[in-house]
């Protein structure tokens, strides 16, 4: 602890985000990281507590007073330090420190009766210091293993299993069912709020590393699972969880109605610079977003930027107070009413609001059939006499995903849990194994609809449990 008065002495400084009309002209992103010497000084705002609840607030428990010193040190060298501390538990700190919700933060003491020390974005700092000096390098294991991995999806989860496995000396190879690598961080989330290169420049050192990579390969249909099975030494399935929660309600088939994951994956497809026969576009339309989440929110953002006529996001949960009570909550993150970058750029919002039908004419949609809803002992009541209506040409539902898609599992023949997910235990012997003997299971296809800093988690952890299942120890981290 560089600084032990800084705690008293220095003000959160929250990162810089580009002016909302700037921001709207592209699909860049518009949040800058801090520069070296604000960094030092939120660092310094860090009592390296005795019991650092940041770092068990956070799933693959960052040590954050370590960098958060190192940093406010400020020498290059110490730089250096703290971007290797901030690598022994995180594979990529360049995507947690942008799209991470950080946890960490709510967990922070200082968040008891101050700001939290602003720990995302020193997270931030440090990584992109990281690859300005050229320190972010390939790390090729000393010794090849002659064992093989196959590694089913590579969103974060696959990524974080592979780059562990592949520096642990074995062969590993990555299959994606899509044409580009990296899952929901390629083709769910923005460009806007996370540019594609920082995924690129981690698939060249991963190469450098020796991991392969195939795309456009639907595992368990174009390559079948018991080839898989057969032909490497274990298989790992990170798939995600993609089958998203629909709304079965009557005018459903109208067009202008789709998920949010048929209408996003086209943008980011766009920004990459392909053309596509057709686009999901909201351009001039009056846009509605059911779904009040990430996903949702990710909708408004490319609405807007598209040039929507009007953007509005109904939930069907009832608006959360504006603070939350930190005795009741602290260190666990809390319920609270946030309000995302996409929404500060123009949307209206609504709560407790539940859809009955979707309205229209000649097949396309027009407008949403809604009423109020009460919440009473957790069952939801209409509220008699409230329905109204809500223009809308474009309908996006981002309500949430309800398990990974079935077939991949059915395919293996792995059991499942109670939610269609893979059933892996995640402690003990023969963690993240599932009921089939050299399959595992990891991310969210484990664990179901999830955020990357689990699946980053998971990823590493169940490359751990691989490894020691192939060589009978590991040297991984947990
Ligand atoms: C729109 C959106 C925005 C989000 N925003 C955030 C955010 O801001 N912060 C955050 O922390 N989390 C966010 N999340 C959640 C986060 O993206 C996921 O929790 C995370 O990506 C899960 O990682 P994963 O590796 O388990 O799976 P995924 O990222 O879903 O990757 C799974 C991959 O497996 C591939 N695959 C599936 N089946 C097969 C098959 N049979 N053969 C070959 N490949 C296959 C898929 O194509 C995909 O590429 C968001 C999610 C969505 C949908
Ligand atoms: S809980 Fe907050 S103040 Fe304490 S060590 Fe962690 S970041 Fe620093």
């Amino acid at each position: 602890m560089g600084k032990p008065t800084g705690f008293m002495e220095l003000r959160r400084q929250n990162e810089a985000s580009l002016p909302v009309a700037e921001r709207l002209k592209n699909y860049r992103e518009f949040v800058q990281h801090l520069t070296d010497e604000q960094a030092a000084i939120q660092g310094a705002r860090c009592m390296d507590c005795g019991i650092p609840f940041c770092t068990s607030g956070c799933p693959i428990n960052n040590i954050i007073p370590d960098w958060n010193d190192l940093v406010y040190r400020g020498s290059l060298a110490d730089w250096k330090r703290a971007l290797d501390v901030l690598h022994s538990t995180n594979n990529f700190p360049e995507f947690t420190g942008r799209v991470c919700p950080a946890p960490c933060e709510a967990a922070c003491t200082l968040n008891i009766n101050d700001d939290a020390v602003g720990i995302k974005s020193i997270e931030h700092a440090i990584i992109d210091k990281g690859w300005e000096q050229g320190w972010v390098v390939p790390l090729p294991a000393q010794k090849k293993t002659g064992k093989t991995v196959a590694i089913v999806g590579s969103g974060p989860a696959g990524l974080a299993c592979a780059q562990q496995l592949a520096r642990a000396g074995h062969g590993v190879v990555v299959f994606e069912k899509n044409d580009r690598i990296g899952g929901l961080l390629r083709y769910g989330i923005p460009d806007f709020k996370f540019e594609k290169s920082h995924i690129d420049r981690r698939i060249e050192q991963m190469r450098a590393e020796g991991v392969e990579f195939r795309v456009n390969q639907q595992v368990g249909e174009d390559v079948p699972a018991q080839k898989l099975k057969d032909e490497f030494d274990a298989v790992i399935l990170t798939g995600g969880a993609e089958q998203a929660r629909d709304l079965p309600a009557p005018g459903r088939e109208l067009s202008g109605v789709h998920f949010a994951m048929e209408f996003l994956p086209q943008q980011n497809k766009v920004v990459a610079g392909d053309v596509l026969p057709q686009q999901i576009l909201a351009s001039g339309k009056h846009v509605v977003v059911i779904g009040g989440g990430d996903t949702g929110s990710d909708c408004v953002g490319t609405s807007i930027r598209q040039g929507a006529a009007s953007v509005t996001q109904i939930e069907v949960m009832p608006r959360p107070a504006e603070q939350e009570d930190k005795a009741l909550t602290w260190p666990n993150w809390p319920l609270k009413l946030r309000t995302s970058s996409s929404q500060e750029e123009g949307c209206t919002r609504d709560w407790s609001v539940t859809t009955k039908a979707f309205l229209g004419a000649s097949g396309k949609v027009e407008k949403l059939n809604c009423v109020r809803v009460e919440w009473n002992a957790g069952k939801m009541l209409e509220i008699p006499g409230s329905e109204f209506e809500i223009q809308a040409d474009l309908v996006l539902l981002a309500m949430g995903f309800v398990s990974p898609v079935q077939k991949v599992l059915e395919a293996f023949g792995v059991e499942k849990d109670g939610r269609g997910n893979a059933k892996a235990a995640t402690d003990g012997a023969g963690c993240y194994k599932t009921s089939v003997d050299k399959v595992f299971a990891a991310g969210d296809m484990r664990r179901g609809q999830s955020l990357i800093v689990w699946a980053i988690r998971e990823g590493r952890q169940a490359a751990r449990a691989v490894d020691e299942y192939l060589m009978g120890f590991s040297d991984l981290p947990r």
